[in-house]
């Protein structure tokens, strides 16, 4: 059996006038993520961890920020799109851990939704995904509530 890790990590800046999109939920926020995609931080990196275990570059490689077609989409299309290129090589993807880091808002209440949609999207147990959360404690750009930021790493395995 082969088997292969990945790790991912993406931030983005946080604004007035968008969604805050984490997971393919929508978390209520006076702020939301800005970026040319929808902007969900934690499905990029998620993204990025797949990538990464398959050998195959970037988030940024396969969905250029320059390219209007990716303009505002759904960052779920993108995972599934990752996840059908994990599942065409031949892997399957194993368990996923995550750790979101916002000072606000608190995302206690949001995990488990947050959890049994990632579920869905990359058909694991709910037992085989991480979702957690840490604040900066009110340091730097995260701490001051202007960023959001996520990390993911990732076991695929082949037979
Ligand atoms: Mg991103």
């Amino acid at each position: 059996m082969k088997q292969k890790v990945g790790i991912g990590y993406d931030l983005h800046r946080l604004v007035e006038g968008r969604k805050l999109l984490i997971g393919g939920i929508e978390v209520p926020y006076e702020k939301g993520s800005l970026g040319h995609s929808d902007a969900d931080v934690l499905l990029h990196a998620i993204c990025d961890a797949l990538l990464g275990a398959l050998g195959k570059g970037d988030i940024g490689e396969h969905f250029p920020d320059t390219d209007p077609q990716y303009k505002d989409i759904n960052s779920v299309i993108l995972l599934e799109k990752v996840v059908r290129l994990v599942k065409n090589e031949g892997f399957v993807i194993r368990n996923i851990d995550t750790i979101i880091i916002t000072e606000e808002p608190k995302l206690k209440n949001y995990k488990p939704e947050i959890r049994k949609k990632l579920s869905e999207l990359m058909d694991l147990d709910q037992g085989d995904i991480g979702v957690k959360a840490k604040t900066m404690e009110g340091l730097g750009p995260i701490g001051n509530k202007e960023a959001i930021a996520a990390y993911a790493t990732v076991l695929i395995s082949k037979h």
